[in-house]
């Protein structure tokens, strides 16, 4: 073959990076890889050699000390990561009051060099940006950090560094007394000779801080410290309780599993999964812990206990069903598993809709609020003709509410009226109807709303217009979701594995949308007979009615995610997983041009000037084209792959 002689493209180490703020100078690697760790709980990035660390080293002038009164002259950051550099963020800030003489004459800067530099609002979120998911780093972090995070919290941003490194108390940690009777900047700079002089001036002063740190990473690296983690272990700061409870975790193995930290009278008082068991409760001990309620949840824990998982899918379940039995205290509400509301339809003479708990043979859901539940039953009774009436109406008897004179239903009306009474026979094709909506056999009455939707729109109706939008979306979001595990949760049986990374197979056995049962076949062991031992062993699900026969709903998510995930596939299922034909998954396409025209809005309505109401917009009406416009539904890997070992 012809060897091809262009060359690579010779990569641009350090390139401007467009910057819409004025007066700031950002330079940034163009396509810089940063580490991507996807689940913190399970591969934590404390754990990552320092090399591969990115490092955000800032320095900053301010008008004076208190980061409550004083405010940021300049800013300077240096990106660097494996010891290179990626890239440089510096700015004069206008601090938009009066600079001291004592100051200007430490750092030589002016009012008139700030008079025109931009404030800080309008630098804060570059400067985030740019240092989005890096340690910072600062000679004195609490100083700088202080200053960064009040300008944050001001401006209504959250604080989004959690990992903060500071150069001063690892120089003390470091350096000897006699070798460094004082960790000044100027002072460390020259006891390393280090290239940049510190000068008071920002990107000077972190310039320099950075090559500080270089050499004092050099020390430690010697003492054993490889990652970020091994540094916090490093540095002082952790209470020696704190320290002392490393003891806890002594029992735990380095495998997969999920822990349960327990309190003084055996109550669980935390729930999490991690890849490294002891590892990774070893790290509540430590420096590295920054969290405010978890380091009183650490406090209070006088036991950790575990179960070891085959793999992440398995502890990913076992941390949901156990977060739902105990409800611990000091994990986050949102990450409880819910029971939700439930649209069913009622099995009577008359069908109607009910909010229900639990979920009926044909059912919607679940919906985390009772009132969307409402609100989206509400929309499918009105498109499919369904009666709201609360009277109950026997077999031989008729639907008998009407319509008024001019042919419309009354207002506040029941949305089954018509002109003449109906009998249960003559009734039951809107029952039929709505099952075929909900179980995705029909999107009839979907279609109906939409060209109501229209309808309104060229009426010029458009808060109508807008609100019937938003709960199309609703009722189109809850069938796409519901039909989608739905389909997982029907099958009574099947068998997937995903590559466990290191030639292996995790492998799962999924009754009617629960795990029942997990393993691993090791690179080299033949996997299927690992699979029937698997089935034999796993545990029998009794399915009730619902669309998804009792599973929690959160479960059949996370398998379903995990079936959806690159590289795993299907090895045997007692049936096809399949989407139906005229389900929510057809919407899909409508539902992102709802959500983009949601967003178009929003940001005009924050590019208006506050004070100013601005009439209301014309809302985009996304059309479905008559092909469907949206593509068929996509199904996870396909059936019946055989497995290598
Ligand atoms: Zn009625």
């Amino acid at each position: 073959m012809a060897r091809i002689t262009a060359h690579s493209a010779v990569r641009v180490y350090v390139s401007e990076l467009r910057t819409s703020v004025r007066g700031v100078s950002v330079t940034d690697e163009a396509n810089g890889t940063q580490l991507s760790f996807e689940d913190p709980a399970l591969s934590h990035p404390d754990d990552a050699p320092l090399r591969s660390i990115t490092f955000v080293v800032v320095d900053l002038e301010t008008t004076g000390g208190s980061s409550a009164h004083d405010r940021i002259t300049e800013i300077g950051a240096v990106k660097v990561r494996g010891g290179e550099l990626i890239g440089e963020f510096a700015t004069l800030v206008d601090p938009q009051r009066g600079i001291p003489p004592h100051i200007v004459r430490l750092t030589g800067i002016t009012e008139a060099m700030v008079y025109q530099a931009p404030t800080i609002e309008e630098v804060l979120p570059a400067f985030l940006e740019f240092a989005k998911d890096a340690v910072i780093v600062a000679h004195n972090a609490g100083f700088d950090t202080g200053f960064l995070r009040a300008a944050a919290t001001a401006m209504g941003h959250p604080w989004p560094f959690r990992r903060v490194l500071c150069t001063v108390k690892l120089a003390r940690r470091v350096l000897t007394k006699d070798e460094a009777p004082t960790v000044k900047l100027s002072a460390l700079a020259y006891l390393f000779r280090v290239q940049t002089r510190p000068t008071h001036r920002a990107l000077d002063d972190a310039r320099a801080t950075v090559e500080v740190m270089h050499r004092l990473f050099e020390r430690v690296g010697n003492l054993g410290v490889e990652s970020f983690r091994d540094l916090l272990d490093y540095l002082p700061g952790v209470p020696k309780e704190t320290r002392d409870k490393r003891v806890l975790a002594e029992h735990l193995p380095p495998g997969p599993g999920i822990y349960m930290f327990r309190g003084p009278s055996d109550e669980v008082l935390y729930v999490g999964t991690a890849v490294d068991l002891r590892r990774r409760v070893r790290s509540y001990f430590t420096g590295s812990e920054s969290r405010t309620r978890i380091k009183e949840m650490v406090a209070l824990a006088t036991r950790v206990d575990h179960v070891e998982c085959a793999h992440r899918l398995e502890a990913g379940v076992r941390e949901l069903r156990l977060l739902g039995a105990h409800a611990p205290p000091y994990n986050r509400r949102s990450k409880f598993p819910h029971l939700g509301w439930w649209i069913c339809l009622t099995d009577e003479a008359f069908p109607r809709l009910k909010i229900s708990r639990n979920a009926s043979a044909v059912a919607l859901g679940p919906f985390r609020s009772r009132a969307v539940a409402y609100d989206v039953a509400d929309l499918i009774a009105e498109s499919c003709g369904l009666r709201t009436c609360r009277t109950a109406l026997k077999a031989g008897g008729s639907h008998t509410c009407e319509v008024g004179p001019d042919g419309r239903r009354l207002v506040g009306g029941c949305h089954g009226a018509t002109a003449t009474p109906l009998s249960a026979p003559q009734y039951s094709s809107r029952a039929e109807i709505t099952a075929g909506l909900l179980t995705g056999r029909t999107d009839t009455p979907v279609r109906a709303a939409l060209d109501r939707l229209m309808a309104l729109s060229d009426a010029e109706l458009f808060e109508n217009a807008a609100r019937l939008r938003d709960r199309l979306d609703q009722l189109v979001g809850q069938l796409e979701r519901c039909q989608r595990l739905a389909a997982l949760a029907r099958i009574s049986e099947l068998v997937a594995a995903g590559p466990d990374g290191s030639g292996g197979w995790e492998l799962a056995v999924i009754r009617h949308g629960r795990l029942a049962s997990a393993g691993v076949a090791a690179r080299g062991v033949p996997p299927m007979p690992v699979v029937a031992a698997l089935a034999a062993a796993a545990e029998t699900v009794i399915p009730d009615p619902g669309p998804l026969h009792g599973a929690p709903h959160e479960e059949v998510a996370l398998i379903y995610r995990w079936l959806t995930t690159p590289g795993v596939r299907i090895v045997c299922a007692t049936s096809g997983l399949s989407l139906p034909l005229h389900g929510g998954a057809r919407w899909t396409q409508w539902r992102e041009m709802v959500g983009s025209a949601h967003r178009t809005l929003r940001e005009t309505a924050e590019h208006d000037s506050p004070g100013r109401r601005s009439s209301p917009a014309p809302v985009p009406v996304p059309v479905l084209s008559h092909r469907g416009g949206a593509a068929g539904p996509r199904t996870p890997a396909s059936r019946g792959t055989s497995l290598d070992a």
